[in-house]
């Protein structure tokens, strides 16, 4: 054994990089480790689109909680992570998804987050390169967008300012129950805790953890100032996005600062390959046209895929593991884990620490999977 830290973080996406900013501010002395590059996993393939979702109260309350934590952080923000508080246009085609926003409207604004509805002709003077004829929609004034990969790196920055280590290239092997890490190379570095924030690799290290690759496509268009002003998603988005069974497609498209939009997303399960399927990337982009039309004349420059971790009730995992209580996870934050870094960073510091927590973590908590079997899942 070699060295101990107080924490070893493994895993540098960037919900590692939160953990470790929160726990090095904390006091306590940390040391992250990455077999690849900082941002590289997943946090370098997402969208990076900072939204507030209510498919629960837990999910509402955690993502609320981080959004507010990116409001704070706003001002202290390096300009590359383009921090854009855009807000999210959600948009109803039809009777049926204008009624689930006003539904959402009530559910936000009684839970204090920002919320208008738009009729038709306001959502097409919102977004005039919207198709004519959608039923309306809801804005949702706070979230917005950041660039991911220097969104990690910034928070990794944070991290190290207060004493924290990252070491790239450091594959671990084991995490050990009383605490250290196991490395690829065979060495050992004791700690008196480790946490497991590797994302979709994350059942590697803790076997039997609940959580499946869930596949997503992205396109990134070349670059067209003021096409879109919101992070636009189509209603039915919340259809697709819940279904567990079948792969679908929903219209998502973000505004980046450069000009450049994305275009999203796909979920597949069982698709653990990266290279781009391109079915379903004609069926995504024939969505989005559908919503815009004049995106068919644009030219896109590149595509690529990503695979988000997903637990069986969408909410992540947040807490000491089922077998080792020095054993901690960070993991399972499916398609919010960007929105969610910054809160659960937060919260794993606090629980580590032995502080209140600012907003109840019990329904984070690992051990709710105590009973879990795949065959119920
Ligand atoms: C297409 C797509 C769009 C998305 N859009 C959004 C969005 O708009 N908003 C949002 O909030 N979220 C979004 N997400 C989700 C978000 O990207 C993820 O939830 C988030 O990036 C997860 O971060 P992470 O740190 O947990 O995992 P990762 O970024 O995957 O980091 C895990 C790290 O662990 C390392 N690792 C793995 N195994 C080991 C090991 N044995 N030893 C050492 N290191 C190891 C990997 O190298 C990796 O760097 C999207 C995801 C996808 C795929």
């Amino acid at each position: 054994m070699t060295q101990s830290f107080d924490l070893i973080i493994v895993g540098a996406g960037i919900v590692g990089a939160a953990c470790a900013a929160e726990c090095a501010a904390a006091g306590l002395k940390t040391l992250v480790l990455d077999r690849g590059i900082l941002g590289g996993g997943t946090t370098g393939a997402g969208m990076g689109h900072i939204v507030v979702m209510d498919d629960s109260e837990a999910q509402f309350a955690l993502t609320e909680y981080s959004r507010r934590l990116w409001l704070q952080l706003r001002d202290q923000l390096s300009a590359d992570v383009e921090y854009e508080v855009c807000g999210t246009l959600w948009v109803a085609a039809d009777d049926e998804e204008m009624a689930e926003a006003r539904r959402k409207e009530k559910y936000y604004a009684a839970r204090n987050s920002r919320v208008e509805i738009l009729d038709g002709q306001a959502v097409r003077r919102a977004e005039p390169n919207l198709r004519a004829g959608l039923a309306g929609g809801l804005r949702v004034v706070d979230d917005g967008v950041v660039y991911p990969p220097c969104a990690a790196r910034f928070l990794m920055d944070t991290a190290r300012r207060h004493g924290a280590e990252f070491r790239a290239g450091a594959a671990v092997r084991a995490l050990l129950p009383e605490g250290g890490v196991a490395l690829a190379d065979g060495s050992r570095i004791s700690a008196e805790r480790s946490l497991n924030a590797t994302g979709p690799w994350s059942p590697e290290l803790t076997p039997g953890l609940p959580v499946r690759k869930r596949k997503g496509h992205l396109l990134i268009t070349d670059r067209y100032p003021g096409f879109v002003h919101h992070q636009i998603v189509e209603l039915g988005y919340l259809k697709s996005a819940h279904s567990v069974s079948k792969d679908s497609v929903a219209f998502n498209i973000q505004p980046r600062q450069t000009g450049q939009m994305l275009i999203g997303s796909s979920r597949q399960y069982d698709a653990l390959g990266a290279e781009v399927d391109h079915d379903i990337l004609t069926r995504m982009l024939a969505r989005a046209v559908e919503y815009l039309p004049a995106l068919a004349t644009l030219s896109a420059t590149r595509v690529w895929t990503g695979h988000r971790a997903a637990t069986p009730d969408k909410l992540p995992l947040i807490g000491p593991s089922i077998d080792h209580d020095r054993v901690w996870l960070a993991s399972g934050h499916e398609g919010l884990g960007i929105t969610t870094s910054i809160g659960t960073g937060r919260l794993v510091a606090d629980m580590l620490l032995g502080r209140k927590t600012e907003i109840p973590a019990e329904a984070y908590a690992p051990s709710r999977f105590v009973n879990y079997s795949p065959a119920h899942g």
